[in-house]
Parts: C-alpha cells; structure tokens; sequence
C-alpha cells in the first residue's frame, strides 16, 4: 500500500480533469488567436477556464484572470510589475520572513540590482506575522506589500483581507501569493482589496506548469512576457491550452463541496496530529493552531533527525515531507522554522504531513501504524 501524504509539494491530476484535458492536444488543437474555427472553439474553452477560475476565486470579471506558467511566473510578475508602475518616491516592497523562495529570492536579485528597501516582516512562534512590525513598515514610500495567503509549511493562514486594507490606506498595492489557499480555503477577492493574487495549478489537483495571477481591474500592470497580444498584452506566447483547460477543471472540481472537503480533511488532519503527540508528547506542532490550512501538519520531532524519520516512512511506502519541497534536499533548516523560532532540538526533526482530497482514513492508519517503531528505533540511536 503507497500513501502519498505530500499534497502541498505537488498534487495528482484528476482523472476528470485530464479528460477535460485531452481533446486539447488532438481535436481541439487550433491557435486561440487563429481567426477560423479551429481557432475559436480553443478560445471559447479558454474563456469558460477563465469563467472557472473566476467563480473560484469570487472575482468580479474573467477578464482580471492572466494565466501564466505557474506560481513562480505569477509571483515575480507581480513583484516586477509593482516596481515598474511604482509612482515616484515608492521604493519600498513590505513582504514575509517566510515567503516561497518564488517571492524572496526574487526580492533577493532586486535588492542586489537595483535602488529598492525590501522589508522582511517577522513572526511569532505559531507563525504568525507581527502586526505592529507590519504597521510600522508601511509608509509613503512603499510601492507593494506581498504577503503570503497560507504557509506552505506550515499551513498558518495569514489575515491577507485586513493586511491589504492597511497597505491601501498607506497607498501601497497588495499581492498575495495564494498557491497554498486556493482551492483549500473560500476565497471572494471581490469583497475585499487585494490587488493581485498568484496561484498555481498542480497545487489542486491540475497539471504542472500552468498558473494564474490575477489583477484586479484597474491596478496598474506591467507584463513580465512579452510578445504577442495574448491574455489581453498582459503575458506573450501562444497559450498553454491544454494545461488552460486543465487549471480551470480543477478550479470547478475544488470549488464544489470546498467546506465539506475541508471538513473532512481536518477531521483526518487532527486526528493524525493527536495521535502523533500521544506517541511523541515532547513533538512540537508547527503553525497557528486554528487559523490553519485545514490539509497540513507539520510536527518536529525533538531531538530526531527528520531526514531518518523520512527516509522510514519511505520505506513503508509513504510520501511525506521535510519542509517545504523547495528546501528538502539541502541541510539547511528552513527559513520558516528559523523565523518562527523553533528551538533548534526540534528545528531537524520537522515532517510535513499533507492531505488532498485523495487521502482516505486508511492513509492515516497506515502512517499511525508505522510511526511507532520508527519513533522506538531512531530514539534508540540518540544519546542520552
Ligand atoms: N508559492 C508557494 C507558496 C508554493 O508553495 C509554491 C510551490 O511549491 C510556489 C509558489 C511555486 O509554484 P509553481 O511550482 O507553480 O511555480
């Protein structure tokens, strides 16, 4: 039996989704912008996944929807679009300690290459942002604030609404990285200031390589791709069709039933987590307690390598994670753990678990099956 307990790393496509998908890539192969009718039948299915991803996000019009090659596209043209429209005087970009490197290594390069202030705003130890700090960093000079909607470590869900409303009341634009809320938690940008948005199709059961940001009518834009006039001059190239079609499948398929799906996958999410601390009553759940995504758990086991507990669940056929995907492989604590400051007889033994809409109750049983004699055998090896 294989459990696959790491959903914020990459998701399975559904299988509805890549029959949504497959006509794209024979029949319906045409160029969206080709004026005949191979051409606009593509264009009408691009405009119905926008239409999707609409109603997913609870925007005011399709038309504020750019799809991209994913989170990273997203996340950087939001960033460098912030900058090139900035109003003179506006220099400054507020972000998160614990963003995705697709946001901080981009402000790393900028801050390197060009005359920017880069605010990294800290947390606390259950990861949340530190208001005050994040108040006191706003000014007339700040261009964007870009704060993340969920912690792909940790799950802890930031107050994005009310961040964006005092980032306008500073006159600064406001984007969120989204990739880890969007599908997971309700979303109705309508009813609220956030001026863009990234997310990102492989985090919701769509395929790899294909994203979306959206701009809210009205913020001023700059293309990071240029080219030809597609997505309204907002990003050049031919479309992604297939992966288009895809993404907007997946929006349809997480928007239906969302809160019984959350319901379901906290309820499997706590109970994992309850029995983890009964095995383990010194481990340490990482993140806000409630305002959290209801998939994820991460727990650091103190004093044990996480790389061993792993490598264990590995060979008894589960998937789970060190960290986010981006940072395992590299020894280095993650800049997140450190931010949140993690006592460092925990910060190693950080595993990830996280749940899709695919984890049974079984998957559960299995890992609190196994976890045991892992815990009983890598304590064995700890000195005293
Ligand atoms: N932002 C966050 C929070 C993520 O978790 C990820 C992926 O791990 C990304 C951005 C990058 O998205 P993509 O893999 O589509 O480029």
């Amino acid at each position: 039996m294989l459990v696959y307990l790491d959903n914020n790393a990459t998701t399975r496509v559904d299988l509805s989704v890549v029959e949504a998908m497959l006509p794209y890539f024979t029949d319906q192969f045409g160029n969206a912008s080709s004026a005949h009718a191979f051409g606009s039948t593509v264009a009408e299915g691009v405009r119905a996944a926008r239409r999707q991803l609409q109603a997913l996000l609870g925007a005011a019009s399709d038309s504020e929807i750019v799809f991209t090659s994913g989170g990273t596209e997203a996340d950087n043209t939001a960033l460098l679009s912030a900058l090139e429209t900035a109003p003179e005087g506006r220099s400054e970009i507020i972000t998160s300690a614990v963003e995705h490197p697709a946001i901080l290594s981009v402000l790393e390069h900028l801050e390197a290459t060009r005359a920017i202030v880069v605010h990294r705003i800290g947390v606390d130890r259950r990861g949340r942002l530190d208001r005050a700090a994040y108040a006191a960093a706003l000014s007339k000079r700040t261009a964007l604030v870009s704060i993340m909607w969920a912690n792909n470590e940790t799950g802890t869900l930031f107050p994005v609404a009310e961040l964006a409303e005092m980032a306008h009341v500073a006159g600064a634009l406001f984007h969120t990285d989204a990739v880890q809320a969007v599908g997971k938690v309700a979303i109705a940008l309508k009813t609220t200031q956030i001026d863009m948005l990234s997310l990102s199709g492989h985090k919701l059961h769509g395929p790899k390589g294909v994203g979306a940001l959206y701009v809210r009518k009205g913020t001023p834009f700059a293309p990071l791709v240029r080219g030809g006039p597609q997505e309204r001059r907002r990003r050049g190239g031919t479309e992604n069709v297939p992966g288009i079609i895809g993404l907007g499948a997946a929006a349809a398929l997480a928007l239906a039933g969302m809160e019984d799906m959350a319901g379901r996958l906290r309820a499997l999410r706590d109970r994992l987590e309850a029995r983890l601390l009964a095995l383990a009553p010194d481990a340490l759940v990482l993140g806000d307690g409630t305002w959290r995504l209801p998939n994820t758990c991460d727990i650091a086991f103190s004093h044990l390598e996480g790389e061993a507990i792993l490598h264990n669940l590995d060979k008894a056929g589960i998937a789970a994670s060190l960290g986010s995907a981006c940072s395992s492989g590299s020894m280095e604590p993650s800049h997140v753990l450190k931010a949140m400051q993690v006592p460092p007889s925990a910060l190693r033994g950080a595993i990830r678990f996280s749940l899709s809409r695919e984890t049974t109750s079984a998957d559960i049983d299995r890992v609190l099956a196994v976890m045991p004699d892992i815990l009983a055998k890598l304590r064995a090896t700890v000195p005293a």
